[in-house]
């Protein structure tokens, strides 16, 4: 018997205006209102309720392919997909739901807070991200996540010894990411430095390639067969199949959204592999229970699925582009700006955690992680309510610039970016008596990071579009007249 897994990740960067919560209109991405609404509709949604056509072209069945597939939300997508796609979100956690029904084990796999470059942040942070994470998905699908991925699949020691020691028992990586891993796409072992296990599945690289840039998703009935083995054929084959895992993984928009119909191409795939009889659809975690990693493998640590060269996508001119005319000189000094600034913020928040939490016996660490953990928005009660939330909202604030989007892609002044120096002001303004003087050298670290043409930096986007230049009621009146805008 042969396992199929096809994992869907679906993220969209958070594009919610950090004092409005809500998405201004992008025109570009009419006739939806935003991006987010866009790929929501030409893939999340499509692939809820997929279409299966028989030989003449007529839709024999609508198939769900999240009952079908492993997956993964982001919870601030989730939050989003709550309240503006409500049905598709009710679909993801039916399917998951269902999937515990047919193989005793749930499709879902639970996401760090947020799309954070886990090796990237330092213990105390990767904690929260995984302790949130973990607590919206138990608040979303009604259970204990078995499995998580890492964003961008990035992962090193400390990241998996974080994971294992909240109970997560694998994740998802690319096949380059492991020295070791046993043949057939069976998971391997990795021992944490911090004496934990956890089992981590490659998937299948050249397929999932073939399946986002290749012409795979043009006939779901040939991508079966190559799923299935079909070619192997015969009883040797047979059992050198035995326990073997074949399994994929892109981002979900890949269907739908980059590739028109890509869903029904899915959903022919796992009905055609389902119908052989060597061949078992289903996830990860039942993979998992059936057969335990026992072959321990090497990691190449830090690593990612989408940077050859590590994590250095994520902080420095590794090299890594879509456009090769573009220069990235400018990730470095724009990481050291953040940096900076996060190692200001959360020593504020150490330091007044301590003495306003620490009146009542608390530690500020813990009373972070359960901010977002133990219910959302939970602040203890203190001496000065007002005070504990901005601490709260502040250190919040300081983990959303660790989002991957503003370093990801090619230029400076992109709405990711934008977007991050935004969140960037919105922390600031909680930031109390000293805000001014920390926003000062903010600037002017940013003022070290260079645009494309040289004229302008990270400092002058920052001015433009980012610091509240009109006091907040009227910025929040004026967000709301935009919103309002048909
Ligand atoms: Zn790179």
């Amino acid at each position: 018997m042969r396992s199929v897994v096809v994992h869907l990740h679906l993220y969209q960067p958070p594009r919610e205006d950090p004092w409005l919560g809500e998405i201004e209109r992008e025109p570009e991405a009419a006739p939806d209102h935003d991006w987010t609404a866009r790929v929501e509709r030409t893939s999340y949604r499509a692939l809820a309720a997929a279409r299966v056509l028989d030989g003449e072209g007529r839709v024999r069945r609508v198939v769900d392919a999240y009952a079908r597939a492993s997956f993964d939300a982001a919870p601030t997508l989730l939050a989003w997909m709550a309240d503006q796609a409500p049905a598709t979100y009710a679909a993801l956690v039916a399917a998951d739901r269902a999937s515990r029904a047919r193989l005793g084990h749930g499709n879902a796999l639970a996401h760090p807070y947020d799309h954070a470059i886990l090796p990237l942040l330092s213990r105390r942070d990767k904690v929260t991200e995984v302790r949130w994470g973990i607590a919206d998905f138990r608040r979303r699908f009604g259970r204990e996540p078995d499995g998580m991925w890492c964003p961008e699949t990035a992962v090193d020691d400390e990241t998996l010894d974080v994971l294992a020691a909240h109970g997560i028992r694998f994740t998802v990586v690319a096949p380059h990411q492991l020295e070791g891993a046993p043949a057939g796409g069976r998971p391997g072992r990795w021992r944490t430095g911090g004496g934990r296990e956890i089992a981590l599945f490659p998937y299948d690289d050249p397929l999932a390639r073939e399946v986002a840039f290749g012409g795979l998703l043009r006939d779901g009935r040939a991508w079966a067969a190559l799923m299935a083995g079909l070619m192997a054929g015969g009883a040797d084959a047979e059992d050198a199949d035995e326990g073997s895992v074949r399994s994929v993984a892109t981002v979900a928009e890949t269907y739908g959204h980059h590739h028109a119909q890509g869903e029904m191409a899915l959903a022919a795939m796992l009905e055609a592999a389902a119908a052989e009889p060597h061949v078992q659809v289903e996830n990860f975690a039942a993979v998992l229970a059936r057969r335990p990693a026992v072959d321990d493998v090497r990691l190449v640590a830090p690593s990612s699925w989408s940077c050859p060269h590590g994590v250095e996508r994520w902080r420095t001119d590794c090299g890594c582009r879509a456009d090769a005319a573009t220069s990235q000189a400018w990730r470095a000094p724009l990481r050291a700006a953040v940096a900076a600034l996060r190692g200001t913020l959360d020593a504020r928040f150490a330091q007044e955690g301590a003495q306003l939490f620490g009146e009542r016996g608390l530690d500020p660490r813990v009373v972070r992680d359960a901010y977002l953990g133990d219910g959302v928005g939970v602040v203890p009660d203190t001496r000065d309510p007002v005070w504990a939330r901005e601490l709260l909202e502040m250190s919040r604030e300081s983990l959303r610039l660790e989002a991957s989007g503003a370093w990801y892609g090619d230029t400076l002044d992109r709405p990711d970016v934008r977007m991050l120096l935004r969140h960037a002001a919105r922390a600031l303004a909680l930031a109390g008596p000293q805000a001014p003087a920390i926003e000062r050298a903010f600037v002017q670290a940013l003022d070290a990071v260079p645009a494309a043409g040289g004229t302008t930096t990270a400092g002058d986007l920052y001015v433009r579009h980012a610091r509240p230049a009109l006091p907040a009621p009227v910025r929040d009146a004026a967000g709301w007249a935009a919103l309002r805008v048909d």
